[in-house]
């Protein structure tokens, strides 16, 4: 053995979240905390070859702004919304950006070129982030779900530290189970009544919008709030109508809680796991909804009469909900240990 004393080398990985809207990139260090970050525009309908050359660049562009060489790098990871096949590379399907079986690691790899290519690892969004709020909050259930709600729901489930991929890495949708096959909204997966048209944060918008529309009365916050523009209510706007109880935001926001509630009460149902962490930015409003979600949960499941239930919580381990996707697709190579 050598007489030189072991100097600690800062590790760092990077994580990438790849969007509908944005690239978000971000270095970070063994405390899950970020040390910098960036983002750039997803161009819309944007080639795989130009989104693997942005991905590589804001890489190389953000380790040089930290002064963070290839050799501190433990590994990158990527998360893709969509369904990342461990064992070609391949994302055989992102509805969200218009990919049908791209190469991506293969082509990822070959950007980045050595040392890094060897480091190198991608999967789900959702998958990432259950694994970078189980990781960072350091959960102690063997069994946990994580449903992330935004523009759409996924999800990502965890067993015994595992993530749960399912034979063709697509487990986990919950967002297209459907909960109104009869008269449901067909959704762009070619189902009728998928979830996430009900219950994600971009439904929620809609049903805001549509309500104010077909109001009569147009007196309330939501109307001052907006200026008289429904299109100007996003999620901030809607919940803050709520926090000065508007009446028609408060309707708008009980019909959703029971859509939201009936999603999440199947998924008591079938998997029945210690604990559903949501997450995503509307979940930050939660002490708004999580007490009725919770109660039109435990009124609903089969195993309401049980001594132990499913707990139900928000998602807090990383403070800034933005953050989620980046430092979970970060530490995705500590989540099968
Ligand atoms: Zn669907």
């Amino acid at each position: 053995m050598g007489a030189h004393r072991n100097v600690h080398k800062a590790e760092y990985r990077i994580g990438v979240d790849v969007g509908g809207t944005n690239i978000a990139v971000g270095i970070v260090d063994d405390h899950y905390r970020i040390v910098t970050k960036t983002s750039v525009p997803t161009r819309d309908a944007a080639a795989p070859e130009e989104m693997v050359e942005a991905i590589m660049s804001t890489c190389r562009q953000l380790m040089q702004q930290a002064r963070v060489s290839g050799d501190e790098i433990v590994s990158i990871g990527i998360g893709v919304p969509g369904t990342a096949n461990q064992e070609t590379g391949a994302v055989e399907y992102a509805n969200n950006l218009g990919f049908t079986d791209v190469p991506f690691m293969p082509m990822i790899r070959t950007a980045f070129g050595e040392p890094l290519r060897g480091v190198i690892h991608f999967d789900n969004d959702a998958n990432a982030a259950a694994i970078g709020e189980y990781l960072a909050g350091n959960y102690r259930e063997k069994s946990f779900i994580m449903v992330t709600i935004g523009t759409g729901i996924g999800g990502g489930i965890i067993y015994n530290g595992r993530i749960v991929r399912g034979v063709n890495y697509a487990a986990g949708e919950f967002g297209h189970m459907s909960i109104n096959v009869e008269d449901g909204v067909t959704c762009n997966c070619g189902r009728r009544g998928c979830w996430e048209n009900y219950a994600s944060a971009a439904a929620l918008i809609r049903q805001a919008r549509e309500a104010m529309t077909n109001a009569t009365d147009r007196s309330g916050a939501l109307w001052k709030l907006s200026g008289g523009a429904p299109d100007k209510i996003d999620g901030r706007l809607f919940f803050e109508a709520v926090r000065e109880e508007d009446p028609l935001a408060l309707k708008v926001l009980e019909k959703f809680v029971g859509y939201l509630a009936e999603g999440i009460t199947n998924l008591v149902n079938i998997f029945q796991p210690e604990v559903i962490v949501l997450s995503g930015g509307i979940t930050r409003a939660g002490d708004l909804f999580l007490p009725a979600l919770k109660e039109k949960v435990l009124a609903n499941v089969y195993s309401r009469d049980s001594a132990v239930n499913t707990k139900i919580r928000i998602a807090d381990a990383i403070p800034d909900a933005g953050d989620v996707g980046i430092i979970g697709a970060a530490v995705m190579d500590r989540g099968e240990a």
